[in-house]
């Protein structure tokens, strides 16, 4: 999965994910990735885009789990690090997230986008 969070000069957020899902996978299967709340969360706090095992995804909603901890005023930071938490080490998951002053990321495996800053301009 690739996704990717924002929030635009005006204030506004936006996220926006692509998959090319999991193998082997059931014919028909549908991942965490299209499903809003589960795989892609924005609103008037922030933004969320999650990655991994969308099976167990689905069960946390996750995206809309983090984007409520934002929006309750946790960190982003912090608010990713809690929902790789939600998780048992063998199931893969990352999170990435942006709210009103600052962003964060998190995962539990090696993934590209743990290791990229988000760019945040107060
Ligand atoms: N979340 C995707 C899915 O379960 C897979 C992935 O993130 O790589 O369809």
């Amino acid at each position: 999965t690739v996704g990717a969070v924002v929030r635009g000069a005006d204030g506004h957020f936006a996220v926006a994910c692509s998959t090319g899902g999991s193998a082997p996978s059931l014919l028909g299967r549908v991942g965490d990735t299209p499903i809003i709340g589960s795989g892609f969360y924005a609103g008037e706090h922030g933004a969320v885009a999650v990655t991994g095992i969308g099976e167990h995804i689905v069960t946390r909603l996750l995206a809309h789990t983090v984007y409520a901890w934002i929006a309750g005023g946790m960190p982003a930071q912090q608010a990713a690090e809690q929902g790789v938490a939600l998780f048992p080490a063998e199931i893969d998951v990352g999170v990435i997230a942006v709210g009103r002053h600052d962003a964060g990321s998190a995962s539990n495996r090696e993934m590209p986008f743990a290791q990229v800053p988000a760019q945040v301009e107060k």
